[in-house]
């Protein structure tokens, strides 16, 4: 970020840096970790809240030579917006009938199918555009969510996907599954899923399916499992800097470093007497005379109400509390008789080297993953990129 750029950020109300540089070192420290395998950068959810267009840049730049989404609007977005390698792939997984089967088909994406409803469309689709679909058949290996149940399921759908690749209608480019506790290092379901992934990728492939990819890797398989990498690893979180689970360990742990920095200029500093009751519900009340410092920040922006009266923030060195209620677009801070200007930093969470807290830190004072915390940054905090690449031209550094 140059100097100006820097001086219009701190006018802000509130801004989520986004360090690229860091999601590269990621990206590259990730690739190192699964040296046999391809990378997929997950960017689904807005890149869990730090961007999508500049993060799946900055993955192809580093290295990733795949990425994935939730939903096909987020990939064909990526396929038209992004100004990617044509080279690069992009994967949806999370359909509903009727979805976009042949806009996905023309422009080049890799689509899941779970079952026979999704494959029939997908058929349909291809022979209306006249051009064969990627479909990757993803099996349930025991997370109970998406995918294709084993045994009469999986064999009806590996044969009637060779069916239509027969006709030339869709290339089988995938299998693959996903882990329901990858975070839990021992898991009894680890290796259970493992084996029942090796069947059903073993069955396919008797029958004929020849994948270029076969994955189940998630972060904390990434990071814990190298037996779980096989040909392409999809890490999400990891690529962000926070590490899968506080139990696995920290992101420097991992060599990871965290993406976003989240800030807000104070909005008000003002002194107050003892006995003053602090936002909805009076939940705090000042223990004795001190200073306030106005926060504007609140859950329409994303910053969870339950870590009302717990969550921490950094000004002018010092680690404060969230005093009382967090409100849609405010909250107060307690500064203990401290004066900081008004404009001043109250940083919520970056990468912690400045002192300040993590995204993990404010996870675990609402209750929940700090996966949660960075992808519900809301649309109305601006998000300031550092290190930022333009559209990449054919051939990225790889
Ligand atoms: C979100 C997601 C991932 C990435 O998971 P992380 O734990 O963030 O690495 C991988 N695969 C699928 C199917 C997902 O939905």
């Amino acid at each position: 970020m140059s100097e100006t750029a820097a001086q219009w950020a701190a006018t802000l109300r509130a801004r989520a840096e986004i360090d690229l540089a860091a999601l590269e070192a990621n990206v590259r420290v990730l690739r190192e970790r699964a040296p046999g395998a391809a990378l997929m950068a997950v960017v689904k959810s807005d890149a869990y809240g730090h961007g999508a267009t500049p993060c799946a840049r900055a993955a192809v730049a580093a290295g990733a030579t795949w990425l994935g989404t939730a939903t096909p609007q987020e990939a064909l977005a990526l396929r038209a917006e992004a100004g990617l390698p044509d080279d690069v792939r992009i994967m949806c997984w999370l359909w509903t009938p009727g979805g976009p089967w042949r806009e996905a088909i023309e422009a080049d994406l890799d689509v899941s199918v779970s079952g026979m409803w999704a494959l029939e469309e997908v058929v349909e689709a291809a022979r209306r555009a006249g051009r064969p679909a990627r479909v990757q058949l993803k099996a349930d290996t025991g997370l109970g969510r998406n995918g294709c149940q084993p045994g009469d399921d999986w064999a009806e759908l590996v044969r009637e996907a060779l069916r239509a690749e027969g006709e030339g209608l869709l290339r089988v480019t995938g299998l693959w599954s996903h882990f329901a506790c990858a975070d839990e290092p021992g898991h009894p379901s680890i290796t259970a899923q493992l084996t029942r992934f090796r069947e059903m990728t073993a069955y396919a492939e008797e029958q004929g399916v020849r994948p270029e990819v076969r994955h189940i890797a998630n972060s904390p398989a990434l990071l814990t499992l190298p037996e779980a990498h096989f040909d392409l690893v999809r890490a999400g979180i990891a690529v962000y800097g926070i590490s899968p689970s506080p139990e696995l360990g920290t992101p420097a742990d991992f060599g990871l470093r965290p993406v976003m920095t989240l800030s807000a200029s104070l909005a008000l500093v003002k002194d107050v007497p003892g006995g003053h009751g602090v936002s909805y519900g009076h939940h705090y009340t000042t223990p004795g005379a001190t200073t306030l410092g106005l926060v504007p920040l609140g859950y329409a922006d994303g910053i969870p109400r339950h870590a009302s009266s717990a969550g921490p923030v950094l000004v002018e060195g010092k680690w404060r509390t969230v005093a009382g209620r967090i409100a849609m677009d405010q909250f107060v801070v307690d500064l203990g008789g401290d004066r900081p200007a008004p404009g001043a930093e109250a940083v919520l969470f970056g990468p912690g080297d400045r002192g300040e807290p993590t995204a993990e830190d404010w996870a675990q004072a609402a209750g929940t993953i700090a996966y949660e915390i960075v992808t519900r940054i809301g649309s109305r905090v601006p998000r300031v990129y550092r290190n930022e690449r333009q559209a990449l031209g054919r051939h990225p550094a790889r």
